[in-house]
């Protein structure tokens, strides 16, 4: 076995059907008594729904929240927090909402309680992201990260298939980079596995039966293992080429990671053989890339980048940025392999065995 630093930090979580009857009493827990709400705008209603629950302890709805997390929402928000004397962000939302309460808790560690309805996982992690002048800038903190998490598949129900497949895609995308990342551990490992096997078994429900509550609670379980491996190991090629394709050419961030993972399933195949085996057997198949690929067709997540809005001229550059300061990964990240998995991935073609 491989040596390895176990460093977890601690989130509450509280999961389950009606979760969110307990919002009032778990900000309170955190000694809060001026709580604001934030959402996007197609999710306001979430949001009032929420500041409802929390009564007297609703301070203001901040629905504002857009993707990447754009340096200008980030200051309005936090003047909005500092207005109204917030001592606690509630996010409900995905990863844009929560991206936003981390973008205040950075300046001001202001405790968040997220309240996910995507599956994207960043609840779970201390990661935050700041789009200044076109470039997204992440970083690492622990003051970012939610002090509890309610998830409640109810509140799921509305994410309608199109934007919770390729969400769960995106889950599965953390779960299986967690296999081969540089800092893996037996734990995350075990949680990674989990999280495929959970995710593979329900999307399949939440896209044909929108209304099955054990299916989406059965995916929202696979989201949190999701986002509690991507808060802990580092990422390699598959999440790397999202940030730069998604980045550049403003592609929608789920679908990219729908597109692009069984390519890069398949580019790392040869070199990490145990962690293709154990996510293949998740799987319940033989090989994680195609597997991945077909449950991609099967959920009716997009397979193509040239159908994400992806330039076809665009394919040289991306592969140029991907190359040049790559994240760790277990194959060596050369300019003509990429360029290879871009092309592949533009057009869509089942990964070959
Ligand atoms: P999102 O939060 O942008 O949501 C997509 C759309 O779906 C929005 O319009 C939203 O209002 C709507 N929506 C969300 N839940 C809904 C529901 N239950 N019913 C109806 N509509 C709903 O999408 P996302 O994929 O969750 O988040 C993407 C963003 O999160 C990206 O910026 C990505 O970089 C970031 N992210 C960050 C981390 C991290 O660890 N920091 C992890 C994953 C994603």
């Amino acid at each position: 076995m491989r040596n390895f630093i176990y460093d977890q930090p601690a989130t509450r979580v509280i999961f389950g059907v009606g979760s969110l009857d307990r919002l009032s009493d778990e900000v309170k827990r955190l000694g809060a008594r001026r709580a604001i709400v934030l959402a996007t705008p197609d999710q306001r209603k979430d949001a009032e729904e929420a500041a409802r629950r929390l009564g007297d302890v609703a301070a203001g709805i901040y629905a504002e929240a857009v993707m990447h997390v754009p340096i200008e929402t980030a200051r309005a928000a936090r003047e909005f927090a500092k207005r109204h004397e917030a001592d606690c962000c509630v996010a409900v939302g995905g990863g844009s909402t929560i991206g936003l309460g981390k973008a205040i808790a950075l300046e001001s560690a202001l405790p968040i309680v997220a309240v996910p309805t995507t599956f994207a996982g960043s609840e779970m992690t201390p990661i935050y992201g700041i789009t200044e002048g076109g470039l997204k800038k992440t970083g690492r903190d622990r003051k970012v990260l939610p002090k509890t998490v309610l998830y409640d598949p109810v509140l799921t129900l509305t994410l309608p298939p199109n934007i919770a497949g390729p969400s769960g895609m995106n889950a599965i995308a953390h779960c299986v980079e967690g296999l081969y990342a540089e800092d893996a551990n037996p734990i995350m490992t075990l949680l990674a596995a989990e999280g495929i096997r959970a995710l593979a078994r329900s999307l399949p429900i939440v896209v044909r039966e929108p209304a099955n509550l054990e299916g989406r609670g059965d995916a929202l379980y696979g989201a949190w293992l999701a986002g509690t491996v991507l808060g802990s190991v580092g990422m390699a090629i598959h999440h790397k080429l999202c940030h730069v394709v998604g980045g550049t050419f403003n592609l929608p961030h789920a679908d990219t990671h729908a597109v692009i993972l069984p390519h890069a399933v398949a580019f790392n195949r040869e070199a990490v053989p145990e962690a293709m085996r154990i996510a293949a057997a998740a799987l319940g198949a033989t090989d994680a890339a195609q597997a991945i690929y077909d449950l991609a067709v099967r959920i009716g997540a997009p397979v193509a980048l040239k159908d994400i809005g992806m330039p076809g001229d665009g394919l040289d550059r991306a592969a140029k940025l991907a190359t040049e300061n790559p994240y760790y990964n277990p194959r060596r990240v050369e300019y003509s392999a990429v360029r290879e998995l871009l092309e592949n991935a533009y057009h869509g073609k089942r990964p070959s065995a």
